[in-house]
């Protein structure tokens, strides 16, 4: 990247990083199960609420020990089941239809990244009945209050429980754009392993190391708190300890716990500190082949913290310290590649290769420019690297 870009990128991220402590983050509060959710209800006065979820989780029955707690306290609620993986405008209206004809008061969102979407978007049309969707696209347009908002994470691993942002397509255009604001923001996460203890092992390990992403480039990022780094190393800490675990225990309880904390806070991390280059990439690879994004992650994340290079020894050595790979007296440059090798052979465990094999030559300028785009100057990476650079990690993914 040339000088004129790397001074326009880091004042950039300076400005953003002077102003973070002025700004209105907040953390949800955690609640361990599902069965606690009537009290919450009957404590914020809330008579009847709308669970929004998508097919696959209610066929799978993951939706019934809330149904139950809600009915054995006598909580009448709808349930709009039709969220589909990239929610759309019709999503948030169909679902808008239901909670106000039921009389509804609370949302909880119930299921992976898109019902969570759906869920703060539905929020968002009741806050701003008047205005669409599309006019709330952007940052803090919305500054309204929500109703009640409740998020009930089914997958260990992309953290939306914690964050502000809600991406929504356009039924009609296939726009596909973010809404941010600080209400979005679920008050209560509900982190509760049993809705979790159902998923495969390929999806266990693919957003376990989807967390671990976050976590690790909120933490190597430039503009961290002292909260963001104690919460990416605490998920980083969890994540070594209980992914294997949780992938080859599906039903321990203990483990899929700790996973639902990790990705928690591996949230918080990143909402506040952001994410970086492997993320970027990532997108561009989901956006153009469907390439699942926690995979996508998986297979980038080493190579690109490999190729930061000495700009990150010192903060992978940390990492690999606290996670027990390394030893406190071993050299920083050793200690960041014994961290680096650790992913590497986890990701094997997990049968996940090193390539993928959807991408072709053609499209890899394209794909660079998204991510350029994506990154540059909002993500405060620790090098900075332009579309052309980027290049290189879409021909390490490509069949040898
Ligand atoms: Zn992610």
């Amino acid at each position: 990247m040339n000088s004129w870009k790397k001074l326009y990128c880091r004042t950039f991220q300076a400005a953003l990083k002077a102003v973070l402590p002025f700004l209105p983050y907040r953390k949800p509060k955690i609640v361990g199960s599902v069965r606690d959710i009537p009290d919450i209800l009957i404590q914020k006065r809330c008579s009847r609420v709308l669970i929004v979820t998508d097919e696959g989780i209610r066929k799978a029955g993951l939706t019934k020990r809330l149904q139950k707690a809600l009915s054995d306290n006598g909580i009448p609620y709808s349930i709009y089941d039709k969220t589909v993986a990239n929610p759309t405008t019709a999503n948030v209206n169909e679902a808008m239809e239901m909670y106000i004809s039921g009389g509804c008061n609370a949302i909880i969102g119930f299921g992976g990244g898109s019902s969570m979407d759906c869920a703060k978007a539905l929020g968002v049309r009741i806050a701003r009945p008047n205005s669409s969707l599309a006019k709330m696209k952007g940052i803090l347009k919305v500054h309204k209050r929500l109703p009640l908002l409740i998020a009930i994470p089914t997958t260990a691993g992309t953290g939306s429980e914690t964050t502000l942002a809600a991406v929504i397509t356009d039924a009609e255009t296939r726009h596909k754009y973010a809404i941010n604001d600080f209400p979005l923001i679920p008050r209560y996460a509900v982190l509760d392993p049993k809705v979790t203890v159902s998923l495969p092992p390929f999806l266990t390990a693919a957003t376990g190391m989807d967390a671990l992403t976050h976590a690790i480039e909120a933490y190597i990022g430039r503009s961290t708190t002292p909260g963001t780094r104690k919460d990416s190393l605490l998920a980083v800490k969890l994540i070594f300890e209980n992914l294997d675990r949780a992938y080859t225990e599906g039903g321990d309880m203990e483990a899929r716990r700790n996973m639902m904390k990790a990705s928690f806070y591996a949230g918080c991390a990143f909402t506040k500190s952001y994410v970086g280059y492997v993320h970027a990439v990532a997108h561009s690879l989901g956006g153009e082949y469907n390439v699942p994004h926690g995979l996508a992650n998986s297979i980038l994340l080493p190579l690109v913290l490999e190729t930061y290079g000495t700009a990150v020894h010192k903060k992978l050595a940390r990492l690999a310290v606290e996670t027990g790979i390394a030893a406190q007296d071993t050299p920083a440059e050793q200690a960041a590649s014994d961290f680096i090798r650790a992913i590497h052979e986890m990701k094997k465990r997990f049968q996940i290769g090193d390539t993928i094999p959807a991408i072709r030559e053609e499209d890899i300028p394209k794909l660079s420019h998204y991510a350029d785009k994506e990154a540059n100057p909002l993500y405060p990476v620790p090098v900075l690297m332009d579309a052309k650079e980027l290049e290189q990690f879409y021909y390490m993914l490509m069949e040898k």
